[in-house]
C-alpha cells in the first residue's frame, strides 16, 4: 500500500489509476480506524480497481469546545489495518495540502446543515461539506463511500453532489455495530465501563421505536417519546435530539411516512449518534 502525502504524488497516482478504464473508489476518514471504516473499504473493493482512504482530522469541522486536539491519531495501527485488507493507497495530507494559505471559499448546504447535529454544532457541516469537496477534487474518484452511521452527513453529501453536479457516485454503507448493538465509533474509546454499558440504550431506543412503527404507530411524537424513555431509564440525561424525519429529505413529519429515527446524546462527556430506518 502506498502512502501519499503531497499533491504531486496524489496526482500521479490518480492519473495512473484512472488509466485504461480503472475505477477509483475513495473513502474519506479521520483515522482511528475500526471495522466500520473497513466495511467502507471492503464495499469499495467490490467494484473498484483501486481504493484510496484519506486520513485527515479536519480542523474546520470541530467547534472551539470540541475534541480536535484530543481526537485519536493512530496512524501506524491504521496503516496495518488497511494493509491487511489490501487497500491500495492512503492519502495522509497535512492541513496545508488541504487548505493552502489564502483560501476564501466554503460550501454551505442549507438548511440541511443547520438542523439536527448542525443545530448544536454550528459550522460543523460547513466544515464537512468543504473538506469533502476539496478531497473529491483532489482524488477525483469515480465513487466515494460514506457510512450510514453519519446519516445527516451522508444525506448532505448526496445533496451537495447533486446540487453542484459533481461527477462522483456517492455510496452509503450500512452501520457496523458491536454485538450488543452499539454503533462502532472512534469516540467509543472515550467511554468508561459504566458509560459503555449505558451507550447500548441508543440502539435499544431505536429498536423500540422501530417495533412501535411496525405495529402501526405513525405519530412522530409518540415514537420519539418511546425512544426518549429508554434513554432516560438507562441514565442518559443529556439528549441532544431524538427525531423522526423523512428518510430521504430529513424533512420533519407529524405523521410519519418512510421514516428514519435519528438520535444524538451525550453519555458522560462523549457525544454519540445513531439512527435507524424504521421500515427496515
Ligand atoms: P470518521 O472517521 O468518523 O469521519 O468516519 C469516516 C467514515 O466512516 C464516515 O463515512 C462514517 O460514516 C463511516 N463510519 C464510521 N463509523 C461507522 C460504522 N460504525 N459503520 C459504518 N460506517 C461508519
Amino acid at each position: 500500500m502506498i502512502v501519499i502525502e503531497d499533491r504531486q504524488s496524489l496526482d500521479s497516482w490518480v492519473e495512473q489509476s484512472r488509466m485504461w478504464g480503472g475505477k477509483v473508489g475513495f473513502i474519506p476518514t479521520m483515522g482511528a480506524l475500526h471495522e466500520g471504516h473497513l466495511a467502507l473499504v471492503r464495499e469499495a473493493k467490490k467494484t473498484c480497481t483501486q481504493t484510496i482512504v484519506s486520513i485527515f482530522v479536519n480542523p474546520t469541522q470541530f467547534g472551539p469546545e470540541e475534541d480536535f486536539s484530543q481526537y485519536p491519531r493512530t496512524f501506524e495501527k491504521d496503516r496495518a489495518l488497511l494493509e491487511e485488507i489490501a487497500c491500495d493507497a492512503v492519502f495522509l495530507p497535512s492541513p496545508e495540502v488541504i487548505y493552502p494559505p489564502g483560501g476564501q471559499t466554503y460550501v454551505a448546504v442549507e438548511p440541511l446543515a443547520s438542523q439536527l447535529c448542525g443545530a448544536s454544532r454550528p459550522g460543523h457541516f460547513q466544515g464537512v461539506a468543504t473538506v469533502v469537496t476539496i478531497l473529491l477534487n483532489l482524488v477525483r474518484p469515480h465513487a466515494a463511500y460514506f457510512g450510514v452511521k453519519d446519516y445527516q452527513q451522508l444525506t448532505l453529501i448526496k445533496q451537495m453532489v447533486r446540487d453542484l453536479a459533481m461527477a462522483v457516485e456517492v455510496v452509503g454503507v450500512p452501520i457496523v455495530r458491536e454485538e450488543d448493538g452499539l454503533a462502532l465509533s472512534s469516540r467509543n474509546r472515550y467511554l468508561t465501563a459504566k458509560e459503555r454499558q449505558q451507550a447500548t440504550a441508543l440502539y435499544k431506543a431505536l429498536l423500540a421505536a422501530q417495533s412501535l412503527f411496525k405495529n402501526g404507530e405513525l405519530k412522530a411524537i409518540k415514537l420519539e417519546k418511546a425512544a426518549r424513555k429508554i434513554l432516560y431509564e438507562s441514565g442518559i440525561e443529556q439528549i441532544d435530539y431524538v427525531e423522526v424525519r423523512h428518510r430521504k429529505t430529513l424533512a420533519c413529519q407529524l405523521s410519519v411516512e418512510d421514516p428514519v429515527m435519528l438520535i444524538a446524546a451525550k453519555v458522560g462527556k462523549t457525544r454519540l449518534i445513531d439512527n435507524m430506518v424504521l421500515s427496515t
